[in-house]
């Protein structure tokens, strides 16, 4: 594996490979110095476009703890700012390191920096189109709290329109076998072009729903209204209002449930919920190291093998507004997936 773009184009091999490795991360971290040789002299660029905590200090941290050092580059105090094209930075970027995590707000942009690149690049979140490491950690704790993943039942609840956590995490879930039901308000239901492709793709019914029925489940994975999607933000602040994990709602849920966030948590979660030992989001957060160390290493050292991406058709004209083709320019094409349907190469939207 060289790249790290999307849920759908990675293999369950390198995915269950990642996860593998990860646990064997945990382990050396029990005494770094075991793990600081891995990535020694190496240099990693982390190439933040959009805000970040988790993602950018954990990426940091996973670099370090295998022995690398980082590059980090915050679009606002850089020459992005004075408008260099993101081609340009990426080639640069590109020069100075060994591999590229790249998170950016136009979806598409991660494929599109990893056909700039020689080194790997690796997707931290492109808009709402993917969060790939973010699902891998997802995974990781799910069979660490489970035991396993298959058959295990996910609840995904809160902004599944423009949630790229979930959009990822869907893809991710269905490949190990786990079942979804998808919870939200109406209007932030999940895009039915993404719930009719991964239905088609793993065979299996998603049920929609706007009230949680907690009785079953075995993960409530929540996650925040993304507002900085929102082109009103007053529709924002009501589509928060509309739902919430409260200790009320976790009555009827199963003692053993376990509840995980990929954070930052706002309002749709409430303090005291915090303290039900149901709550593992904290834990998952600390899983990010291990499961981003497994990552990176992978990448730069190249195991398991290249994806190739099925063969182009002759043409595409993307039209979603958030893709990374409206602001830059590259010889556009379209890729069919596993449901027959053609979307862009770079966003994955269908035409
Ligand atoms: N967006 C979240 C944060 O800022 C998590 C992440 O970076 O992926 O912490
Ligand atoms: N940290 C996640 C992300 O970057 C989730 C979020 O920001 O709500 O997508």
């Amino acid at each position: 594996m060289q790249d790290l773009i999307s849920m759908r184009s990675i293999s369950w091999q390198d995915a269950g490979g990642i996860l593998r490795d990860s646990a064997k991360m945990e382990q050396l971290l029990k005494n770094p110095k075991k793990c600081a040789h891995i990535l020694e002299n190496r240099v990693i660029a982390n190439m933040f476009f959009e805000a970040s905590t988790r993602t950018s200090l954990s990426f940091q941290a996973a670099a370090m703890r295998l022995g690398a050092k980082t590059l980090v580059f915050s679009s606002k105090s850089s020459s992005a700012a004075k408008g260099e094209s993101f081609s340009d930075t990426i080639r640069m970027a590109d020069g100075y390191s060994d591999a590229i995590v790249l998170r950016h707000p136009c979806e598409g942009a991660a494929q599109l920096a990893s056909e700039i690149a020689r080194h790997p690049v690796i997707n931290a979140g492109d808009g709402a189109n993917q969060h790939p490491t973010q699902t891998l950690i997802d995974l990781y704790t799910i069979r660490k709290l489970k035991g396993k993943i298959a058959g295990v039942k996910v609840a995904l609840f809160g902004d599944l329109l423009h949630a790229r956590t979930m959009h990822s995490l869907l893809f991710g879930l269905l490949m190990f076998k786990a079942e979804v039901t998808a919870i939200s308000p109406k209007e932030l239901s999940m895009p039915s072009a993404l719930i009719r492709e991964a239905e088609r793709k793993f065979c299996v019914k998603i049920p929609c729903m706007a009230r949680p029925e907690l009785k079953n489940t075995d993960i409530l994975y929540v996650c925040r209204v993304q507002k900085e999607r929102f082109s009103d933000p007053k529709k924002a602040e009501v589509a928060a209002r509309a739902f919430r994990v409260d200790a009320q709602l976790l009555k009827s849920a199963k003692k053993d449930m376990a509840i995980l966030h990929p954070l930052p948590k706002v309002a749709e979660i409430t303090a005291e919920v915090d303290l039900d030992p149901r709550a593992k989001y904290f834990e998952q957060a600390k899983n990010g190291v291990p499961v981003r160390m497994a990552i990176l290493s992978r990448c730069i050292l190249g195991k398991g093998k290249p994806i190739r991406q099925k063969s182009a058709p002759r043409s595409f004209a993307c039209k979603n507004p958030s893709c990374i083709l409206q602001a830059e320019s590259a010889n556009q094409r379209g890729v069919i997936g596993a449901d027959n349907i053609v979307r862009c190469r770079y966003c994955e939207k269908p035409a």
